[in-house]
């Protein structure tokens, strides 16, 4: 094994990989410095104070399942994981066109066994079949696999690779109750997953610097937007940019990777927003809307693979969720009360066959320089899980120790 490497760690893009990354470093003794051009961290998994609302809500609703094990320990190694909640695994769904409710939990899946396997890759699953052609004929297709496909991949069955979805639904299905634990987040993103690494890194010594924009990446150095920082033979850098903003950083070296949109709708309402039988979330089928989340007296709307919602104005899409959340929740009809929209264009990839044989690995044409992101090649698809394991994955390449862990 190469010696282990001791000059300065640049870590550039403060989302979860580049957290995940920096702190794992950090730990291990190294000298960070995290560069992030946006004002603030946490990239596409963050709070924020929302003004129009006066209530801190999150640019997504977001879950991580107990099978996100890197996720989980990165969230205990920081402390963020006191500002997690782990709920009971049942995932409570209402059909807003039959007024149909029902529950899945790991003793009542809704599924037969025969499409069960068929989900978790039995028989094999043919690199070219979709989570539709594989499991579109299936009594609990609209029930279960649509309404999962949509929340793990982002992505229509039409196109979802089906092995992509049996890997994550072996991890979830297999793995014993703890795996099928929702955690939630009753503080927000950045209370578990933000705040507390940096606070982290403070403890350690890293410097981070906000509003600096990496503009390009050579084997001597990186150029920012206000001055170059030259490499020197111990430095390393992390690159956990996701792969639009590499496209002008790294010219010629990233492969076009398509992505896919989610749409939120938060509401602030005149009281707790209460969901059927206290639960945090609730699924809906045959709806716009997919997942109905409750936090204090927000309600909040997730629409996944979200392309044609995307493009509509914000007041329609609060009209239309509103009143299907109205219908789920039991509420009467009434005009939204004070909304906020989220469009997150580009969410994360799409989990179609190309382009998850597309997506590179952490090393790049510059030995000293890798990657890190939700999006490079993993069997998760983008993720939480799949940005903190990269984030790990690059830090152990990078500072050159393989036993780099949150442990
Ligand atoms: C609405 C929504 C809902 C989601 N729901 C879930 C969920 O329920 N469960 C789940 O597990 N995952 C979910 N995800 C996916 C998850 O949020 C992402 O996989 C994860 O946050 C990606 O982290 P990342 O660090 O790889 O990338 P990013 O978060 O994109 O981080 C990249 C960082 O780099 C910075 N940057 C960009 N360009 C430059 C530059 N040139 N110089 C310096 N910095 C730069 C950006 O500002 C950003 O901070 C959701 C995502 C969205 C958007």
């Amino acid at each position: 094994m190469s010696a282990t490497v001791n000059g300065t760690l640049h870590i550039v893009g403060a989302g979860l990989a580049g957290l995940s990354a920096a702190v794992a470093a950090a730990r291990s003794g190294r000298k960070v410095v995290l560069h992030e051009a946006a004002g603030h961290a946490g990239g596409r998994c963050r709070s924020f104070r929302d003004e129009k609302l006066d209530r801190i809500i999150d640019n997504g609703s977001h879950l991580v399942l107990g099978a996100n094990r890197t996720a989980l320990a990165y969230a205990s190694a920081t402390g963020g994981l006191e500002a997690m909640i782990p709920t009971a695994p049942a995932f409570p769904f209402a059909d807003l066109a039959t007024g149909s409710r029902w529950t899945v939990t790991p003793t009542s899946l809704p599924a037969g066994l025969g499409e069960i396997l068929r989900a978790l890759g039995l028989p094999w699953t043919g690199k070219a079949e979709t989570v539709k052609s594989r499991l579109g004929g299936g009594r609990s297709f609209t029930r279960f696999w649509l309404p999962m496909c949509e929340a793990i991949l982002n992505t229509a069955p039409e196109e979802a690779s089906a092995r992509m979805f049996a890997w994550t639904m072996r991890r979830a299905l297999l793995g014993g109750n703890a795996a099928l634990i929702p955690w939630v987040f009753p503080l927000g993103l950045s209370a578990a997953l933000v705040a507390p690494a940096l606070a982290t890194l403070g403890s350690f010594g890293a410097e981070i610097h906000f509003r600096r924009r990496l503009l390009a990446a050579d084997g001597h150095g990186l150029t920012f937007d206000d001055g170059r920082i030259e490499l020197g033979p111990q430095d390393r850098a992390i690159l956990a940019l996701p792969p639009w903003a590499l496209t002008s950083v790294l010219p010629g070296q990233m492969p076009e990777m398509p992505t896919r949109p989610i749409v939120n709708a938060h509401f602030r309402l005149d009281g707790p927003a209460a969901l059927p039988g206290g639960s945090h979330f609730l699924g809906l089928v045959n709806a716009a809307g997919h997942w109905l989340f409750a936090r204090g007296d927000v309600l909040s709307v997730t629409v996944s693979a979200a392309d044609s919602l995307a493009e509509r104005p914000a007041e329609d899409v609060a009209a239309l969720l509103w009143d299907e959340a109205c219908r789920a929740i039991g509420l009467p009809a009434s005009s939204p009360p004070a909304f906020r929209i989220m469009k997150e264009r580009r969410a994360t990839l799409a989990h179609d066959r190309d382009t998850i044989a597309r997506r590179p690995g952490p090393r790049t044409a510059h030995p000293h320089i890798f990657l890190a992101g939700d999006w490079l090649a993993s069997p998760w698809p983008c993720t939480i899980e799949a940005a903190i394991a990269s984030g790990l994955a690059s830090a152990r390449l990078a500072t050159a120790q393989a036993r780099l862990s949150f442990a």
